[in-house]
């Protein structure tokens, strides 16, 4: 499973973080140049946001811890080389919850809300009592700080709650899709031979002869019947049958190509659809079925066979869907009527 911390979505975020960090940088900058030309801190906040786009670069599965401690080392530096001069400057500890809160990560606020807190409590303790300016002004940040954090931890259980309900979602979809592919296959697939059934047949072979008519190309029609089925199923049972049918229905799938179509008329009749070939080679593909057909022992039928009749009708550009079929039941017809187990072309 890719682990969450280095998805394509969350290395954009850790890239949106470090430019938030830039942005920081130049603003620190540029307020420090307003009041005192010491760069020194800003160089050192410079190399660790390099160190930290090294990181997201070449360590992308660190990129978020090393973002969080960034963020601290950062609003330490900042906070702690003007806190002399801007008196608000301890607000820049607010970066690692804010951080913490985008990461959805209740650890990572944790976290920071300990060390923010942490933090003002030693300016607390550091502050003269005398400037009590200073303090209050402390105490208001702290208030800012805590009313932040609480507000980040509802936010976190609110975007965990929208992510859980998401995930819910996207496997309903998903459970919904999977159960139309099945349903569609049920209603396509003839249970007991996994051939196509009656319906599919229709649909497949009224849309071919449509293309037929515009786009001529060759194409035959087999209609298979078992030879004496009715006496299997007295002899054997209707559970034999069945067996005898998957045989048949398999034999049938072994011979025909990618071009070709076989489904389950009804009953013990089997059609085939053969495309893109001369009759000759169609009809010898039939050929080899029916000699499958023929030679496959059932050992349920002890270990005899059965046969199957087969009439075939090649199309001409101008049949009728209605014409090919009838020609192909003719052709069965009369293979029946002249000793059954053969193939006639009509
Ligand atoms: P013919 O050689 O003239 O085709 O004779 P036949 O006995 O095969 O033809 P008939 O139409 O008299 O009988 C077909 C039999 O197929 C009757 C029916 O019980 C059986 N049958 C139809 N569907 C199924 C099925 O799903 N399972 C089983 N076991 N038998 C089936
Ligand atoms: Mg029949
Ligand atoms: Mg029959």
């Amino acid at each position: 499973m890719l682990d969450p911390s280095h998805t394509p979505r969350q290395l954009n975020w850790n890239r949106v973080l470090l430019n938030a960090f830039w942005i920081t940088l130049l603003v620190h900058a540029s307020s420090r140049m307003l009041h005192s030309h010491v760069l020194f801190p800003d160089v050192i906040i410079l190399g660790i946001v390099i160190l930290l786009e090294c990181i997201h670069k070449w360590r992308p599965k660190l990129g978020e811890v090393s973002i969080m401690a960034g963020s601290y080392v950062i609003s330490l530096f900042v906070t702690v080389l003007t806190a002399s001069d801007i008196l608000v400057s301890p607000l820049i500890m607010l970066l690692p919850l804010l951080i913490s809160m985008i990461y959805l990560k209740k650890s990572y606020l944790i976290a920071s809300t300990g060390f923010g807190l942490l933090y003002m409590i030693t300016q607390l303790g550091l502050s003269s009592v005398h400037r009590s300016v200073q303090r209050s002004e402390i105490i208001l940040v702290s208030i800012v700080f805590a009313a932040t954090a609480l507000t980040g931890f509802a936010v976190i259980r609110r975007g965990q709650d929208l992510i859980r309900s998401l995930a819910n979602s996207e496997k309903s979809e998903q459970d919904l899709r999977i159960q139309n592919i099945i349903m569609d296959r049920l209603s396509k697939i003839d249970a007991l031979t996994d051939l196509y059934n009656h319906k599919t047949f229709h649909e497949y072979f009224g849309w071919l002869i449509d293309h037929q008519q515009s786009n001529p190309f060759p194409m035959q029609l087999a209609i298979l019947d078992i030879d004496n089925f009715k006496k299997v199923n007295d002899t054997y049972g209707h559970g034999v049958g069945d067996i005898a049918l998957r045989q048949v229905a398999a034999t049938m799938l072994k011979h025909i190509g990618a071009d070709d179509f076989a489904a389950r008329y009804g009953g013990e009749e089997f059609v085939i659809i053969l495309t893109s070939k001369p009759l000759e080679a169609s009809y010898e593909i039939i050929e080899r079925i029916r000699e499958g057909i023929a030679n496959l022992p059932i050992p349920e039928m002890e270990g005899k066979s059965v046969t199957v009749s087969i009439g075939m009708h090649d199309l001409q550009d101008a049949d009728s869907k209605n014409h090919v079929f009838q020609k192909a039941d003719d052709a069965l017809y009369e293979a029946k009527k002249t000793g059954k187990n053969k193939i006639v072309v009509l």
